[in-house]
């Protein structure tokens, strides 16, 4: 909700599979970090290396400002209800029509595992009570950072929030593995289960490259 996932060019690392998608929002950091006017003060912003520093900066030429771009924390969570893993069909681009775990840009004020509830409410409607954190991917070519927090679903009362079409339990033999709108999602997803087969759950991390 609150417009994040519909924020342009956000959100691009589609699933590997979703090809039609993937070539619609596949970004390079430049596009990612385009940045035009000063927020301070509205003049056009320059390019350049500040004295002391070892990046690129976009600088104001008119107040001085020097405007730091850093990356975006998406934080969700894989919500178990009875064996069944919770699904949202997303009713927003990137990655309309496909499935994602319930996940979105963490908010300024609050904790990762505050955004995972929040999101997991806004998006499906859910309550979950939090477990461990499950899954990290740094996305460096989108300057994004993805986190997933296991989660169990406090009771069988879940719906479409506004950025959903709809929203499912899926057990491990019915995930639309080639609806899929993230390879983040892929990657948590694979995960879970290989360690729900092992009877332990770890930590993973991982680091995409552009597709
Ligand atoms: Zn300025």
């Amino acid at each position: 909700m609150q417009g994040h996932w519909k924020q342009k060019k956000s959100y691009s690392e589609t699933a590997s599979g979703a090809n039609r998608i993937e070539s619609a929002h596949s970004l390079t950091m430049t596009e990612q970090q385009e940045m035009n006017y000063c927020t301070q003060c509205g003049a056009k912003v320059v390019l350049r290396i500040p004295e002391g520093d070892s990046h690129l900066r976009h600088v104001c030429p008119q107040c001085g400002e020097i405007h730091y771009l850093n990356p975006k924390l998406v934080i969700g969570c894989v919500a178990e209800w009875e064996g069944c893993l919770l699904l949202c069909r997303r009713a927003i681009e990137p990655g309309y029509g496909l499935w994602t775990l319930p996940a979105g840009f963490m908010e300024n004020g609050e904790s990762t595992a505050q955004a995972a509830l929040r999101e997991t409410s806004e998006e499906a409607c859910a309550s979950v009570s939090i477990e461990q954190l499950f899954a990290l991917v740094s996305i460096p070519h989108i300057n994004q950072v993805h986190l997933f927090y296991r989660a169990q679903l406090q009771n069988a009362e879940f719906g479409a929030g506004e950025e959903s079409l709809e929203t499912s339990l899926f057990d491990e033999s019915q995930i639309p593995w080639d609806r899929l709108a993230f390879r983040s999602v892929v990657f948590c997803l694979k995960s879970y289960f290989k360690d729900r087969h092992s009877g332990a759950f770890g930590f993973h991390e991982s680091t995409l490259s552009p597709p």
